[in-house]
């Protein structure tokens, strides 16, 4: 039985997995519907395929440093292998996501991971795709093509990534400090102040009230002693909850390069609790305080379906489908236990209280929004779905998933 990464979905579609970049072609060539899969870390049937998938992380890691400041690696490749390598090279990149598990083709396909008031989504960092067509044709797609800001977030609907060229910067060091028992009030109050805290910060709460911000400040940096009255605790303690422990990447504000500190969790351990299902909704970073008191007011109800919920922000991008585009974005996230109740009734109360802010749900976590209000709130996914047809007007990459969110017509 294929599952997602969580197991909380089944793929009806057989998996492939290819050895090389021929066998992609190959593959696709021989298949009348065919869809990629990275790490499976999604958390819904997004890569589900009516007819076969392609594991891409079957294919050899490749990572190759540029002397232009750029690195060329395989879509099936994890940002933690990926970052090991630059590291080596003395080459960092500008964001990391909450886990190095994940593989870069897959986090570039949905838009989705990395965190930081001045920081966009791992996908920003993306020049240019190499790509298997509908036809097994090797494609190349660029940032500054005419419609590359519609290409290269396309949840995998235009073909199969294989390799992706990402701008780099020299390596640096990144601190890690937790102000433990922040009030929440005061997070609704001045949201700002504590996402503009550090590089990147998150917010732990359970809605009762309560919170911890983990803020993550590119070293050599002073970092205050109390934030919004919260004091910042000077041991690593090894966890975000009681239930999820003994995976988190070094706290304490001791300095560490950028790849050990910029993820929450250890490249060496299971991230996350595992019995789980996400999701995340991001809305205008202008309605921060306003979307939180939203869901602060749901605590009670709510909180017996949740092991943690996490606030972070992200900066504006032009990418059509991200979750960021055109907007400085506050995500709101759950990690719910992996329970029907949590899907059918909490999450709902969630995305009520979330839809007067206009939220765009995470590509690959649970939601229950169709086209017709993802189309209201994703402005370019009308121009996206004709891009994608013209791109694939077969539906070899399409899915009956892909049309009920509206990403492709047929
Ligand atoms: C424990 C855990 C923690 C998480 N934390 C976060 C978080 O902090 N922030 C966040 O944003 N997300 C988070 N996620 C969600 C998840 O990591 C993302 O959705 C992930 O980036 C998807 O990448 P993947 O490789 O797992 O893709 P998959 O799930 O394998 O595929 C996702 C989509 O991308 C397409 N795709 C994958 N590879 C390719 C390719 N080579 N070519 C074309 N299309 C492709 C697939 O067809 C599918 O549509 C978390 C998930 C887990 C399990």
């Amino acid at each position: 039985m294929e599952t997602d990464w969580a197991g909380t979905y089944v793929f009806r579609a057989p998996v492939v997995r290819p050895a090389d970049v021929d066998a992609v072609r190959t593959a696709v060539r021989e298949a009348t519907h065919v869809r990629a899969l990275g790490t499976r870390h999604t958390f819904n049937g997004l890569a589900e395929s009516p007819g076969v998938l392609l594991d891409l992380t079957a294919l050899p890691d490749d990572v190759q440093v540029r002397e232009d400041g750029t690195v060329w690696v395989t879509a099936g490749t994890t940002y933690g292998a990926l970052a090991r390598e630059l590291h080596q090279h003395g080459r960092g990149l500008h964001n990391l996501g909450s886990l190095p598990h994940i593989s870069v083709g897959g986090a570039v396909a949905t838009g989705t991971h990395g965190s930081g008031d001045a920081l966009g989504v791992l996908a920003t960092a993306v020049r240019e795709v190499e790509l298997v067509d509908a036809d097994g044709e090797l494609r190349t797609v660029r940032r500054d093509d005419a419609d590359g800001a519609g290409l290269l977030v396309a949840l995998g609907s235009i073909g199969v990534v294989v390799r992706l060229r990402l701008e780099t910067q020299p390596s640096y060091g990144v601190r890690q400090d937790v102000y433990r028992d922040l009030a929440l009030a005061a997070v609704v109050e001045d949201p700002a102040a504590v996402t503009g805290a550090g590089t990147s910060v998150s917010v732990f709460t359970r809605w009762d009230g309560r919170a911890d911000a983990w803020v993550k400040t590119r070293w050599p940096a002073d970092v205050p002693d109390a934030l919004l009255g919260a004091p910042r605790d000077p041991v690593s303690r090894d966890g975000i909850t009681d239930e999820i422990r003994g995976n988190v990447t070094e706290q304490g504000g001791v300095p560490g390069p950028w790849h050990e500190r910029l993820p929450h969790f250890r490249d060496d351990a299971t991230p996350s609790s595992g019995e789980e299902i996400q999701s995340e909704f991001f809305v205008d970073r202008a309605d921060a305080g306003a979307a939180i008191a939203a869901v602060a007011a749901l605590g009670d109800r709510i909180r017996e379906h949740l092991v943690v919920s996490e606030l972070r922000t992200v900066a504006a991008d032009g990418l059509w489908l991200s979750a960021a585009h055109g907007r400085d974005s506050l995500a709101v996230h759950f990690t719910w236990r992996r329970t029907a109740a949590a899907r059918d009734e909490a999450l709902p109360l969630v995305e009520d209280a979330l839809r007067e802010f206009g939220a765009r749900p995470h590509w690959g976590k649970a939601h229950h929004l169709g086209a017709a209000e993802l189309e209201r709130v994703v402005p370019r996914l009308a121009e996206a779905r004709d891009l994608f047809q013209t791109w694939d007007p077969r539906g070899v990459f399409s899915s009956p998933g892909l049309v009920g969110l509206g990403v492709r017509s047929s």
